[in-house]
């Protein structure tokens, strides 16, 4: 690729996910086409994904409003265009007279076609398009050049992948980036404040960073037993500003590293730090699974289980949506989601596994539900991760992974203190009738008042007769296909 700037003409880069100026590969990559002209074109696929979830929208103009701000402080504009991706991005390029157009990548699959039809559109046109992998930490050709040496594109698998994604460096990109400052016109950023306006002023640059410090300063250090336990606040939750990019994982695997370095971290600590380190490769696994293997939003990786048979419907649906299920941990999860945006990822497991096994649903229902109420903005995880659960996506155990949600709650919320915190309605049940929902029923028939349909439900399936008829489906599905998994 020709990296010598030409002369004068500056090169425009569009932000999308990736609203901070530093650690940056995107902007890295323009400034060595020349001075950048940085813009944000809200187009309508985008502000339409962005606005599905009213606190996705305000996070994301909350973002962008504080990189326009960033911007400002550094004598540069950020210019704000609405209109359609590909005519309102070239009307711009002509009018700074850019030559090249430099863009973060996208993973999901619509995401990633949009970007190769303006691509296509920009080079017709003459331009130059640079487009850059920000988002992960490790680019997926990185590790996908140690998978060609054996002879394959992408990992379809998490083990081998993290072995080789462990020897990838990561290092944050220092650049100083030249703003031009072209005299043409801008559009007002909607207000946060229309969608959500608890999240309208958050998301920042610095916030993000400041909440990674306090994070890996207490909390990080216990995540090895803590992330399970919903009510203990042990996961960092930076999944919000990692998929906007108000924080790039490069710059949080580096404060990890550097977090490790300090020599009085017990060894339980330093579990925890790794443990940690995982989870983000996890997030760059799923990324580059979208990348080389993601060929439409609803295709199912795993081509032997696209002929399962899986309901669209189910008479529990509609439970499960509003957190009515009578399984605390699934309904305090579907309560957390609905009240800020994020569910405990521990509990999105247990929630996931009893929409798809238990009540046999379609994993692009739970996906789409869930759509509507999170902050984050990745549909790559969505998919991998639901597919996942599913048991059909890059899960290679040999049977599907049905989480038991009493046990789970026994397990990790044994005082219900989680459950507690997002069902009201529990507040002055004992813990025994939270943690044993099926003997609290028959309690109740004998005295309480307790699941009386005014207050909170009784269990709406039996969990083991469910789990078992979903896995004599599956074993018969595997055995008349002649599937081999
Ligand atoms: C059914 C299901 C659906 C999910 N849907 C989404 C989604 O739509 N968007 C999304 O961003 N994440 C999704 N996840 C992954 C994960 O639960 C969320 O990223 C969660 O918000 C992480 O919380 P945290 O930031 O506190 O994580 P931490 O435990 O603190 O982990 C640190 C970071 O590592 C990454 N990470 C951790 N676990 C995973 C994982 N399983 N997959 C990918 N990255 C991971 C995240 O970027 C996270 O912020 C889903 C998980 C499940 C089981």
């Amino acid at each position: 690729m020709d990296s010598a700037p030409e002369a004068g003409a500056p090169a425009l880069f569009l932000f999308s996910h990736d609203l901070r100026l530093d650690d940056h590969a995107g902007l890295t990559e323009a400034t060595r086409h020349g001075a950048v002209v940085p813009a944000l074109v809200l187009d309508p696929t985008l502000r339409e994904r962005a606005e599905r979830s009213p606190r996705r929208a305000a996070f994301f103009y909350g973002a962008a409003l504080s990189l326009a701000r960033s911007l400002q402080e550094r004598g540069a504009r950020l210019i704000v265009r609405r209109g359609p991706l590909i005519s309102a991005t070239k009307r711009l390029a002509r009018e700074v007279g850019a030559r090249t157009v430099a863009m973060s990548a996208q993973y999901d699959a619509t995401s990633a076609g949009r970007q190769r039809r303006l691509q296509s559109s920009l080079e017709e046109s003459g331009l130059r398009v640079a487009l850059v992998h920000d988002a992960p930490a490790v680019p997926p050709d990185a590790t996908a050049s140690v998978r060609s040496a054996e002879g394959g594109t992408g990992y379809r698998a998490f083990a081998p992948y993290f072995a080789a994604w462990v020897q990838q460096a990561r290092t944050p990109l220092g650049v100083k980036v030249r703003f031009a400052a072209p005299e043409v016109s801008s559009e007002e950023l909607p207000a946060p404040s229309e969608f959500d306006a608890a999240h309208c002023e958050g998301p920042s640059e610095a916030r993000a960073m400041n909440a990674l410090d306090a994070y890996l300063a207490g909390p990080a250090l216990q995540y090895l037993t803590a992330r399970n336990v919903p009510s203990s606040e042990a996961t960092s939750r930076l999944s919000g500003d990692l998929s906007f990019g108000t924080i790039s994982a490069r710059t949080v695997l580096a404060r990890i590293d550097e977090r490790m370095r300090d020599p009085f971290l017990l060894a339980e600590e330093r579990r925890s730090l790794r443990e940690l380190v995982r989870a983000l490769a996890q997030r760059d696994f799923f990324l580059q699974l979208a990348w080389f293997f993601e060929g439409s939003p609803d295709a199912l990786l795993q081509e032997r289980m696209r002929r399962f048979p899986s309901a669209r419907s189910h008479a529990g649906l509609g439970a499960w949506r509003d957190g009515r299920t009578g399984f605390a941990l699934i309904d305090a999860g579907i309560r957390q989601l609905h009240a800020t945006g994020w569910m405990h990822p521990r509990v999105r497991l247990v929630a996931a596994s009893f929409l798809c096994f238990d009540l046999g649903v379609d994993w692009r229902v739970g996906r789409d539900e869930w759509e509507r109420y999170l902050v984050e903005d990745e549909p790559a995880l969505a998919n991998g991760n639901w597919q996942w659960s599913a048991g059909v996506g890059a899960d290679l155990a040999q049977f599907p992974r049905i989480y038991n949600p009493v046990k789970q709650l026994r397990s990790f919320d044994p005082r219900a203190a989680y459950a507690r915190t997002w069902l009201p309605e529990l507040a002055a049940v004992p813990d025994v009738d939270i943690l044993d929902p099926t003997g609290a029923t028959r309690r109740m028939q004998l005295s309480l008042p307790l699941f009386d349909g005014s207050t909170y439900p009784k269990p709406i399936v039996d969990h083991d007769q469910a789990a078992r008829a979903f896995l004599a489906r599956y074993a018969g599905f595997i055995k008349n296909a002649g599937v081999r998994r």
